[in-house]
């Protein structure tokens, strides 16, 4: 559902899994594509044009804020403005990019991109919360917030809550078109859900998740929450799923230093250790990519 985005940066600690999954990508092989057109498998090394759509427009979300924004959504209240769509070059970099790191249809993922639109405050205001995604529409805290996820430095962060996008599209339930609203309820039920009881619903799991979640978003608690907030990002499965595929996706468009990349590894291998560092790493790379 959300994160505190640019605290996420700050207070996720990496689990060993995490860390071990972001080291191959970082060090993964040049793609042999030009740098500014994606090719299928590939993605840009550097800043691609035309990324951050043309007149950004803050939206005011017409639901609630915070939290009762949240259950506004489960409520079927509907958005009345337009909303911020993605931009073409948006949708075209991460649409495959997305697509195979969530193992859904690429035609599906491109139309839910097609179908996203951004909104500040609402469910995303109230403080705390950088951007919150409930089905096709992210919540962003502010203008400020929003400008930055649009922009090609906030791409992680427009990776992770485009993954909780692709969540919401794998939730169960819902699997006709015009049942978003029933694939919204029962992606709440998930996050709520994994607060509580890590992966998997369970009776009780909601009120107890909710009343977590309140607790830390009341005013006053706000030196209180990080602990939680951590708690969040390193331990639902949800956010470490959606920020691991974020981080991927930075590693993937960061700038290559091949002389850089290759003087480290001329100077890590010795003879003799090579082949079984090559196998370990590409065992793990593997694990990362299922
Ligand atoms: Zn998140």
């Amino acid at each position: 559902m959300q994160l505190i985005d640019p605290i996420i940066a700050r207070t996720l600690v990496p689990s060993p899994a995490m860390a071990s999954a972001g080291a191959p990508a970082a060090h993964a092989p040049a793609p042999a594509a030009a740098a500014d057109e994606p090719a299928a498998g590939d993605l840009p090394r550097r800043p691609v044009r035309g990324w951050t759509p043309t007149d950004v427009t803050a939206w005011e979300s017409v639901r609630r804020s915070s939290v009762l924004g949240t259950l506004d959504a489960a409520r079927g209240v509907r958005e009345e403005h337009p909303g911020q769509a993605l931009s073409d070059a948006q949708r075209a970099v991460l649409g495959g990019f997305l697509s195979r790191e969530y193992g859904l249809p690429e035609e599906t993922v491109a139309r839910d991109l097609e179908r996203v639109r951004m909104y500040v405050g609402g469910p995303g205001g109230g403080g705390g919360f950088g951007g919150i995604a409930l089905g096709h529409e992210i919540y962003l805290a502010n203008e400020q917030t929003l400008e930055r996820i649009l922009s090609w430095q906030g791409r992680r962060f427009l990776a992770h809550e485009l993954g909780h996008v692709m969540q919401w599209r794998a939730s169960r339930d819902g699997e006709e078109p015009g049942d978003d609203l029933r694939r919204t309820r029962r992606f709440l039920g998930n996050y709520v859900a994994g607060f509580v009881v890590d992966d998997r619903w369970r009776p009780g799991a909601v009120p107890r998740g909710m009343t977590r979640w309140v607790a830390a978003r009341l005013p006053g608690t706000e030196r209180d929450r990080r602990p939680l907030m951590r708690e969040i990002h390193g331990a639902h499965h949800m956010e470490v799923r959606a920020e691991q595929v974020a981080q991927r996706f930075r590693a993937g468009t960061m700038p290559q230093r091949p002389a850089t990349d290759a003087a480290r590894g001329a100077l890590e291998v010795t003879p003799g250790t090579n082949p079984q560092r090559q196998e370990q790493g590409q065992g793990r790379s593997a694990g990362a990519a299922g």
